[in-house]
C-alpha cells in the first residue's frame, strides 16, 4: 500500500526541516506542489493555557506564516481535545458536566491565543464532532488485526505493528521490560504495551454509542482520525511539543500507518523544546508555571512572541523569574520565598502577594529590544512621510535584509538566527536617520524605504513589529507608568504648565518644570505639535 514519493518538482525553494523521525534535517518536499498541510496537536481544554502551551502554538503559527510568505498555500489544522480524563476529572471536582468544562476552557484558550496574535487555524476540529471517523478508524484497525475488543474497551495490538518505537527511538523489548516492573497489570490487555483506542463508559462519565458498547475514544486515536478527516491519509507536517513524541505521536503513527499503510501519514515530524521556568530555582510557593494571562498582565503580547522566538524552537528556553518584596521592593531569592520572609525588611508576604511581584527579566530585555525596533521604524516612517512625493516607490523584490532573514528561516525555521540578522540593518538605518549633512538624500530615502518594506514582510512572518510604531511605543509607556504607579494626571499638569511657560517665553520656569519631570525619571520632548513625555 506504499505510495510513490512525490516528485522533486514539488520541492519548495530549499526549505530544510528537522524531522524527528529521520533525526536529521530534510528538504521539504510537499505531497502536492505549492500546497502544504500542517497539523498541530492542540490543547486538552481543562484549565487555562500556560506559557508552554503558548510556545507549542507559536511554533506552528510562525511556520505557517513563513510558508505562506514563501508563496505556499497552507492548510493549518489545530485540534481541540474536548473529551479526556482530565476534563472529566475537572468536571467532577467542580460539580459541572465535562462538556461545560471543555466549552469554557476552549473559549479561554481562544482568548489567550487571540491575545498572543496567533493565526486562527483553517480548521479547528473537536473530538466531540469526530466520533464517526474515530469509530471508523478503530473498526479498520480491528479488521486488520491491529486492534482487539476486551470487555467494552478496544486496545491497539502493539506487537502486530513492526515499526513500533521508530519515532521515540525505543525498542519494544525495552519498553516491555519497563512495563513489567509496574505494579498494576491490566488483565484485559494482551500486552502491557497495548494502549486504549476506546474506553468503556464508567458510571457518571460522558459516553457515545459504538460497536463495542457505550464509551469514549482514547486520546491518541483522536488525532489520527482528525488528521485523516481534514488532511487526508498522507500530509506534510505534524507539529507538537517534545513531550508528545512518545507515546502520543508514536501511537498516532501506529494507528494511521496501521490503517493506511507504510509511508502514509505525516511526512515531517516537528517538535518544539520545553520551557524551563527559572531552572531548578523556582520556589514551591510560586509553583512551576505561569499562565499566559499572568504573563500578558505584565508584558505586551508581541514581547512574549519575540522572546519565545529568540531561541530556536527545538531548544529548551529558560524563562527567568525574579520576585521583589511587596513591602520594600528588595529582591527575594528562592530561600526567602520558601520561608516567606523578606531578608531586607522582614515582611512576611504570602504566596499570593509574592505572585503579584513576579518579574520576568528575559521579557523585560525583549521589550527593550522591541522598543528599539519600533523607535527605528517610527523614525524611518517619519522620514519617508516628510519626503512625501520624493519617497521612492516601494520595492517589488525582497531587499538584502529580507533575503538574509529568510535564509535563516529556510534553515529549519531558525527564528533566533533570523532575528540576529536584523541587528546590522537596524544600526545602519539609525545611523542614516541621525546623519545630517553630507548624506546623499536620494540614497538615504531609498535605503530607508527598502528597510520599511522588508520589515513589513518580517512582521508578517513573525507576528511582531507589525503594529503602528507610535501606538506600540505609547502603549508601552503607559503600561510602565501604571506598573510604577506614576501619577499621570500630575505629569499632564506639568506638561501643560511647561507649554504655557514656553509660550510666555518664561525659560526659567520651563527649565524648572523639565527638572521636576527629570526627578520623576521622565524626559520631555518638544516638537512642532507641542511637548510629549517619555521615560528617561
Ligand atoms: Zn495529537
Ligand atoms: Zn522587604
Amino acid at each position: 500500500m506504499s505510495q510513490a514519493g512525490p516528485s522533486a518538482s514539488n520541492a519548495s525553494p530549499l526549505i530544510q526541516v528537522f524531522d524527528t523521525l529521520a533525526s536529521a534535517k530534510r528538504e521539504l518536499v510537499l505531497q502536492e506542489s505549492g500546497r502544504c498541510g500542517v497539523y498541530c496537536c492542540g490543547p486538552t481544554v481543562y484549565d487555562l493555557s500556560h506559557v508552554g502551551n503558548a510556545r507549542a502554538a507559536l511554533v506552528p503559527d510562525v511556520i505557517v506564516r513563513f510558508l505562506r510568505q514563501q508563496g505556499l498555500q497552507v492548510k493549518y489544522v489545530r485540534n481541540i481535545t474536548d473529551i479526556d480524563d482530565k476534563i472529566i476529572a475537572r468536571g467532577q471536582a467542580d460539580g459541572v458536566p465535562a462538556a461545560e468544562v471543555a466549552a469554557r476552557f476552549a473559549d479561554e484558550y481562544h482568548r489567550d491565543m487571540a491575545a498572543l496574535g496567533m493565526l486562527e487555524p483553517d480548521v479547528e476540529p473537536r473530538v466531540s464532532g469526530h466520533l464517526e471517523p474515530i469509530i471508523a478508524l478503530i473498526t479498520t484497525l480491528v479488521g486488520r488485526g491491529l486492534a482487539y475488543a476486551a470487555q467494552g474497551d478496544v486496545y491497539y495490538r502493539v506487537a502486530a505493528f513492526a515499526d513500533y518505537g521508530k519515532l521515540g527511538k525505543r525498542k519494544p523489548e525495552e519498553l516491555l521490560e519497563g512495563a513489567g516492573s509496574r505494579v498494576e497489570v491490566d488483565t484485559r490487555k494482551e500486552s502491557p504495551l497495548d494502549f486504549a483506542l476506546w474506553k468503556a463508559a464508567k458510571p457518571g462519565e460522558p459516553a457515545w454509542d459504538s460497536p463495542w458498547g457505550p464509551g469514549r475514544p482514547g486520546w491518541h486515536i483522536e488525532c489520527s482520525a482528525m488528521c485523516g478527516a481534514h488532511l487526508g491519509e498522507t500530509f506534510d507536517i505534524h507539529c507538537g511539543g517534545r513531550d508528545l513524541i512518545f507515546p502520543h505521536h508514536e501511537n498516532e503513527i501506529a494507528q494511521s500507518q496501521g490503517a493506511f499503510g507504510p509511508g502514509t501519514f505525516a511526512q515531517y515530524w516537528v517538535h518544539n523544546g520545553f520551557i524551563d521556568f527559572a531552572g531548578e530555582k523556582m520556589s514551591k510557593s510560586l509553583g512551576n508555571f505561569f499562565t499566559t494571562r499572568e504573563v500578558l498582565a505584565l508584558h505586551d503580547a508581541e514581547t512574549v512572541r519575540y522572546f519565545l522566538l529568540t531561541v530556536h524552537y527545538r531548544s529548551g528556553l529558560n524563562f527567568d523569574v525574579r520576585v521583589d518584596c511587596p513591602e520594600c521592593g528588595a529582591a527575594m531569592g528562592r530561600e526567602a520565598q520558601d520561608q516567606g520572609v523578606c531578608p531586607a525588611c522582614g515582611a512576611t508576604p504570602g504566596p499570593e502577594a509574592l505572585r503579584t511581584r513576579v518579574r520576568f527579566p528575559g521579557l523585560e530585555e525583549a521589550e527593550d529590544r522591541l522598543a528599539y525596533v519600533y523607535t527605528t521604524l517610527a523614525g524611518a516612517r517619519k522620514l519617508l512621510a516628510e519626503a512625501g512625493a520624493a519617497s521612492p516607490a516601494p520595492a517589488t523584490s525582497p531587499g538584502a535584509l529580507l533575503q538574509a532573514f529568510c535564509e535563516h528561516m529556510r534553515n529549519d525555521f531558525n527564528t533566533g538566527g533570523a532575528l540576529g540578522t536584523l541587528s546590522r540593518p537596524l544600526a545602519d538605518i539609525n545611523g542614516l536617520l541621525s546623519a545630517g549633512k553630507g548624506v546623499d538624500k536620494a540614497a538615504r530615502l531609498a535605503a530607508v524605504a527598502a528597510f520599511v518594506a522588508d520589515m513589513e514582510q518580517v512582521a508578517a512572518i513573525l507576528g511582531c513589529f507589525g503594529a503602528e510604531p507610535g501606538v506600540w511605543l505609547r502603549r508601552r509607556r503607559d503600561r510602565r507608568a501604571a506598573q510604577m504607579r506614576l501619577d499621570l494626571a500630575r505629569v499632564e499638569e506639568l506638561l501643560t504648565a511647561r507649554r504655557e511657560a514656553r509660550a510666555a517665553k518664561d525659560w526659567g520656569r520651563a527649565d524648572a518644570i523639565r527638572d521636576e519631570m527629570s526627578a520623576l525619571g521622565l524626559t520631555v520632548n518638544d516638537g512642532p505639535e507641542g511637548s510629549t513625555w517619555d521615560f528617561a
